[in-house]
C-alpha cells in the first residue's frame, strides 16, 4: 500500500494529505454527520492527527465546533467539507470522499439505531461506538 494519499475540497482551494494506514474505517449513521454531510450516512476514515495534513489553502479552512466532541472543518470557498477532528477520542476523520484515491474499506457501522437507511452488507452494526473507544461495543441488528 503505498504511504501517502491526497485529496481535496469540493472546489480544489484546500489540499489534504493522509499517511499511513487509518486506525479505523467505517460508516457512521448518526444524525449529526447525516445533517453535517447532508446525505443518509457518513464514511469515514479516522487517522491519529499526526498522519493527517492540509498541503494548500489551510486559510481557507473553515471551523465549525457544535460540541467539544467534534471540530469540522470545511472549505470557507465552496464549503466543503474536509475533515471533523475528534479530540476525545484522539482521531481525526478524514471523511471517505475527500480522499478519493484512498482505499476505502469499511468494516464497521457505528450509530446504527440512528440509521434512516439501512445497508445490508454483512459489517458489524454497532448501537454505539466500538468499547475500545469509550462505546458499549453492542451489537445491533442489521
Ligand atoms: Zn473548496
Ligand atoms: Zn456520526
Amino acid at each position: 500500500m503505498a504511504d501517502k494519499y491526497s485529496g481535496a475540497c469540493f472546489c480544489g482551494s484546500v489540499e489534504i494529505e493522509v499517511s499511513g494506514s487509518p486506525e479505523a474505517m467505517g460508516y457512521c449513521h448518526c444524525s449529526s454527520c447525516r445533517s453535517w454531510s447532508a446525505a443518509p450516512v457518513n464514511a469515514f476514515t479516522l487517522w491519529k492527527p499526526e498522519n493527517v495534513k492540509i498541503t494548500k489553502g489551510a486559510e481557507f479552512v473553515g471551523k465549525f465546533t457544535k460540541t467539544p466532541a467534534s471540530d469540522r472543518q470545511f472549505c470557507t470557498k465552496c464549503g466543503g467539507h474536509l475533515l471533523t477532528v475528534h479530540p476525545t477520542f484522539g482521531l481525526t476523520d478524514v471523511y471517505a470522499a475527500t480522499i478519493p484515491s484512498y482505499p476505502f474499506s469499511p468494516a464497521v457501522h457505528v450509530n446504527y439505531p440512528e440509521n434512516v437507511m439501512r445497508i445490508k452488507d454483512g459489517l458489524p452494526k454497532l448501537k454505539d461506538y466500538p468499547a475500545e473507544i469509550g462505546g458499549s461495543g453492542q451489537i445491533v441488528p442489521e
